[in-house]
C-alpha cells in the first residue's frame, strides 16, 4: 500500500489527501464516510464547512444526535467551564458533580410518573450498549431469555442489540443469535397485511396478542418486548399511538417488561420531549443515548425501580463517567426544555410534512412522506411500476443514491435509510431556522426534480 501520489498526478488538496488516506487505511465497514466524501473542518448550528471551503446544511445531525446542531454556544460553554474547573475527565462510574447535575436534569425532563420511581444505569457510551443493558436487566428480573422485537426495528450493532434489530443484511453474515420473536410493526404505506391505516394497525396488535397466547405459537414466555415509538433506521415510521398503547396493555397483562428504545427519538426529536409522551404509555425501561450527550458520547438505561435486582457489576464498562459528556448533556437537556424546542420540532415538522406532501403531488417518484416532529422520511419509488393494494410502489434505492448525491452537490447533507435504503431521512437540529427550512426544501426539491427529470419521470 502506498500513500504517495503517482509521479504525474495532480497535487491533491489537503482535504483530498485525507479522503484518499481514509479510503486506504480505514475499514471496509465504514459507512457515512462513503456517503459523504467531505472533510468537515468547521461547523456551527446546521452548517458544516468542508476543507474545500464548501458549506453544507446538515440534515443528518450526527445520525440524529445533535439536538442543538453543531457546537451550540451553551454546549461549548459547558465544556469550557468543565475543562477550566480542573474536574477529572474520566472517572469510571464514580460520583461527580457533573454526573449528579446530569442525572438531575435527566430525571426532571423524563415523564414525571416514570421518573418518580426510576433508576439510572450509566452504560458504555453508545446506544447499543444501553440496549444490551436493558435486555440483560429484564432477563435477570424475569429469569427468562427470549425477546419480542419488531420488523424494521433498529437497536444497534453489538450481538444482543443486533439480534433484536430487523435488518437482515446486517445479521446474515453472522452465526445465529439469541431467540427473538419478530412481530409486525404497523406501517401504513408498506403494510405487511396489505391493509394499511387503522385496519393494519388493529391486525398487527391482534396478531401479537393471539401469538403470545397460543400454546402452539412457538413463543416461550419472553423477558421483554423492545420497541421504537418512531422507527428511525427503519425509515422514519411512526407507531400509531393507539397501537403502542395496545403493546403496553398486552405486555402488562402478561407480565412482560416493555423497553422503549428512545436512542433516536429522545430529547424533543419527535415533537415531544420523549416519544412515549405522544401515546402516554409508561414503559418499564427507556434506553437513551445520542442527543442526551449534547454531541459527546453518553448512554443510559432508565428503568422502574422494581427491576433493580441485578448484581453490582452486572453491566459494567470502563467509559461510563465521561465528565465532559455529562456537562454537555445536562446543558443540552436544560436548553431543550427551557426553550420549548420539542414544541418547535412539532411545529416545523408539521410544516415540512405539509410541504413535502405538496412536492409528492408533483413528483410521482416520491411514494410516501411520513414522520413525526423532526424525524421525517421521504420514500423514493419506481413511479413506472404498478402500485400494490396499499398504493405503494417498489422502493427505488438506485434513484435514492443519485438524489443523495444531487443533494450533496447542492450543499445539503441527507442520509438514506429505510428497509430498502430508499428513504431520504431528514433529521435537522431542533434549532433549525425558518430560513433553513426553506433552503432544505428548495435544495431537496431541486435535487429530486433534477434526478427524476433526467430519467424522464
Ligand atoms: N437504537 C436506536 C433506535 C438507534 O437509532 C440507534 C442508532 N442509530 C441505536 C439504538 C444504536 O446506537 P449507537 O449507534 O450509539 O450504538
Amino acid at each position: 500500500m502506498t500513500l504517495t501520489a503517482a509521479p504525474n498526478a495532480e497535487p491533491a488538496t489537503a482535504g483530498e489527501a485525507i479522503l484518499r488516506r481514509q479510503r486506504v487505511r480505514e475499514s471496509a465497514a465504514r459507512t457515512y464516510a462513503r456517503s459523504f466524501p467531505i472533510v468537515p473542518v468547521r461547523a456551527a448550528g446546521m452548517t458544516v464547512e468542508g476543507a474545500d471551503g464548501r458549506r453544507y446544511l446538515d440534515c443528518l445531525s450526527g445520525a440524529g444526535s445533535l439536538a442543538l446542531g453543531h457546537n451550540h454556544p451553551v454546549v461549548l460553554a459547558a465544556i469550557r467551564r468543565t475543562l477550566d474547573s480542573g474536574a477529572p475527565l474520566h472517572l469510571l462510574d464514580l460520583a461527580t458533580a457533573e454526573k449528579d447535575e446530569f442525572t438531575t436534569a435527566l430525571l426532571e425532563t423524563l415523564p414525571a410518573e416514570f421518573a418518580a420511581r426510576a433508576k439510572v444505569h450509566f452504560c458504555g457510551p453508545a446506544g447499543t450498549d444501553a440496549v444490551e443493558a436493558a435486555l440483560k436487566l429484564m432477563q435477570t428480573a424475569t429469569g427468562r431469555r427470549g425477546t419480542l422485537a419488531f420488523t424494521g426495528g433498529y437497536h444497534g450493532m453489538t450481538a444482543g442489540a443486533l439480534a433484536v434489530t430487523g435488518n437482515v443484511a446486517a445479521k446474515e453474515a453472522l452465526p445465529a443469535g439469541g431467540e427473538v420473536t419478530r412481530l409486525p410493526y404497523p406501517f401504513s404505506y408498506r403494510c405487511p397485511f396489505g391493509l394499511g391505516g387503522e385496519a393494519g394497525e388493529r391486525v398487527a396488535a391482534r396478531y401479537t396478542e393471539r401469538l403470545l397466547d397460543d400454546p402452539s405459537g412457538g413463543v416461550v414466555r419472553p423477558a421483554a418486548m423492545i420497541v421504537e415509538a418512531v422507527q428511525g433506521e427503519g425509515g422514519a415510521v411512526p407507531a400509531p399511538d393507539g397501537w403502542l398503547r395496545e403493546m403496553r396493555r398486552i405486555t402488562a397483562e402478561r407480565g412482560i417488561p416493555l423497553i422503549v428504545d428512545e436512542v433516536q427519538t429522545g430529547l424533543g426529536r419527535t415533537g415531544a420531549m420523549w416519544a412515549v409522551e405522544h401515546s402516554g404509555i409508561m414503559p418499564d425501561a427507556m434506553v437513551l443515548s445520542k442527543a442526551i450527550g449534547g454531541s459527546l458520547p453518553l448512554a443510559v438505561l432508565v428503568y422502574r425501580e422494581e427491576y433493580d435486582g441485578w448484581r453490582p457489576g452486572a453491566h459494567t464498562g470502563t467509559f461510563r463517567g465521561n465528565t465532559l459528556a455529562m456537562a454537555a448533556g445536562a446543558a443540552t437537556l436544560r436548553y431543550v426544555a427551557a426553550n420549548g424546542l420539542a414544541e418547535r420540532a412539532a411545529q416545523v415538522g408539521r410544516l415540512l410534512l405539509a410541504e413535502l406532501n405538496g412536492l409528492r403531488g408533483r413528483l410521482p417518484v416520491i411514494g410516501d412522506v411520513r414522520g413525526r416532529g423532526l424525524m421525517i422520511g421521504v420514500e423514493l419509488v419506481d413511479a413506472a411500476a404498478e402500485a400494490d393494494e396499499c398504493g405503494a410502489r417498489p422502493a427505488d434505492p438506485a434513484l435514492a443514491l443519485r438524489v443523495r448525491e444531487a443533494c450533496l452537490a447542492r450543499g445539503l447533507i441527507v442520509e438514506l435509510g429505510g428497509r430498502q435504503d430508499a428513504v431520504l431521512r431528514l433529521l435537522p437540529p431542533l434549532t433549525i431556522t425558518d430560513e433553513q427550512v426553506r433552503a432544505v426544501l428548495d435544495r431537496l426539491a431541486d435535487a429530486i426534480e433534477s434526478v427524476a427529470g433526467s430519467r424522464g419521470e
